[in-house]
Parts: structure tokens; sequence; C-alpha cells
């Protein structure tokens, strides 16, 4: 039998090449994976979050050279809404347009609830939450107007169970799900999708810091930490990686996961199907 060359014509939003890109926390660990994976797809993309020029500068460049795309940085804290919109002004300025936002930087605190102190609870509600919000209802105008848009939300496992000792941080990735679901439905019509990956655990740096706040708040070795209370909560034993994210964001861009939203997408090695 003859294949047609029409059967053969892959679908057209398949290629990201020459949309333009927010990734929030993309200075390190899974925004930076998520960059990465954006940028090899032909999407320019906005950096942003915390750290020395000096590190993420040869980044930039050399995806600039390798994928053929324009990338910009900006420093804006996602605590302050004023530093939110003008982080949006600057990538319509730098690219045109805003196509695709993902809306990933995260702080956490490992305390019991007794003694948490109020100015970690209201730095992560402002972070993990609020900026969300503000970054969402900002480009939703223009992924509207176009017709077309990519709203992916770095949840966690967090946002489906709870873990002692993080009530801020499950409090807030609980949030954004519900943030994710109802914003799925507004513009459900209007050719945007928005979903959220829950991610289990990822070694990053933010996990990283949070292993001797563990083993304080349980009185655990930091050996005990990784082995029994991390990797134990994955039956894969295995930490998800960067890569994996990035790959799964990109999926979610394209046209094959256009059906796809409102969900909130685990990727934390069979943890929730215990
Ligand atoms: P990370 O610490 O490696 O990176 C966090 C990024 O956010 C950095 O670029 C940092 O500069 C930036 N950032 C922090 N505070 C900021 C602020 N106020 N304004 C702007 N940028 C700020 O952390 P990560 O592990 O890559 O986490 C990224 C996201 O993934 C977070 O939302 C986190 O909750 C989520 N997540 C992480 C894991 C994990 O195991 N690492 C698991 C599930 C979900």
């Amino acid at each position: 039998m003859q294949v047609t060359e029409a059967a053969a014509t892959p679908t057209p939003t398949r290629n990201l090449r020459g949309k333009s890109a927010i990734v929030t926390g993309s200075t390190s660990g899974i925004g930076l994976g998520i960059a990465r994976a954006l940028a090899g797809a032909g999407v320019n993309v906005m950096f942003n979050g915390f750290g020395p020029s000096v590190d993420i500068d040869p980044i930039r460049k050399e995806l600039e050279r390798h994928d053929r795309i324009k990338t910009a940085i900006s420093g804006a804290d996602m605590s302050k809404e004023e530093d939110i919109a003008q982080m949006i002004e600057d990538a319509r300025t730098a690219f045109g347009q805003i196509d695709i936002l993902v809306n990933n930087a995260g702080i956490q605190h490992v305390e019991a609830i007794e003694t948490f102190p109020v100015s970690k609870w209201n730095a992560i509600i402002a972070v993990d939450l609020s900026a969300a919000f503000h970054t969402i209802r900002a480009v939703v105008p223009e992924m509207k107007k176009r017709g077309w848009g990519r709203i992916i939300n770095i949840a966690s496992v967090h946002a489906l169970v709870a873990s002692p000792f993080k009530s801020a941080y499950v409090a807030a990735k609980h949030g954004i799900l519900g943030l994710t679901k109802t914003v799925a439905l507004e513009v459900a019509e209007h050719g945007i999708t928005a979903n959220a990956i829950c991610p289990g655990y990822v070694l990053t740096p933010l996990v990283e810091k949070q292993i001797p706040e563990t083993a304080k708040a349980r009185m655990l070795t930091e050996e005990q930490v990784v082995h029994d209370v991390l990797l134990h909560a994955q039956p894969t034993h295995k930490f998800v990686t960067t890569e994996e994210l990035g790959e799964l964001t990109l999926f979610l861009c394209q046209d094959g996961a256009k059906s796809i939203t409102g969900a909130a997408i685990p990727v934390e090695g069979g943890w929730t199907a215990q």
C-alpha cells in the first residue's frame, strides 16, 4: 500500500519555533531544565530568577547560538507585584509577544507548624502561589486575542498529597492546582490550555537545602532523610530529573496536547499510586 504525502505531514504547531516564553525561576534547577527544552525547540525565552549573571549569561549565550533563539533576563522578585508587571513588559519588548507562560519559581521551608515563622509563610504563599495569579492575569488577554496560549504551572506532588512540616508549601501547591483548574475553564474556548505539573523529588538546590532542615525536624541523619524520606516516597527510588520535566513541558506546548487542560500531571515515580 502506498502512503500518501498528506498522511505523513506533521501538525503545524508541533513546530514551536518563533514562539516566546517566560519561565520564572529559570536561573536554576527545574526552571533551567524547562528553559533549555523550550530553547531546543526554537522558543525564545525570558529567563528569571536570582543568582550572579556570570552563571546564567554563558548558558543564555550558548542557547542563543546553538538554538538560534532570542533570550532575555529579568531579576524580578516574584513576591513583588510591580516586579512581575515589569518582567512581563520586558518580555513583550524583547520578543513582541508571550505565547507560553511557565510559573516555576518556588521556595520551601520545613518546620513544625507551631514554630513555623510567619515571614516564611508569607514569602512562600507570595512566590509559590500569588505570583502565578499575577502573571496569568497579565498574559491571558494577549493569548485570547491570538487564540493560542500555554500556561504551565510547576506545582508539586504536594499539590496532591501532604507531608508533615511543610504547611506553607503544601497550602501554596494545593492552591496553585485550584488556580490552574479555574483558569483552564475560563480560557478553554480560546485555544489556551492551563495545566499543573506535579513533580516528586528532583535533586535541585531547593531539595538540597531541605535535607538538613528535614533531618532536624524529624531527628534523622541527612543520609536517612535521602533514603528513608525522599526516595522512600517514590517507588522508583530515583529522583525525577529536570530533563524529564523539560520534555513534558514541551509536549504540553504542542498541538497533540491541545485537549489536555486543567490537569494535574504527576511525575513522581509512582508516589501517589500507593
Ligand atoms: P531551585 O531552588 O533550584 O530554583 C528555584 C528558582 O526560583 C531559582 O531560579 C531561583 O532564583 C528562583 N527564585 C526563588 N525565589 C524567587 C523569587 N522571589 N523571585 C524570582 N525567582 C525566584 O528550585 P527547583 O527545585 O528547581 O524548584 C522549581 C519549582 O519546582 C518550585 O516551584 C518547586 O516548588 C517545584 N518543585 C520542586 C521539586 C523538587 O524536588 N526540586 C519537586 C516538586 C516541585
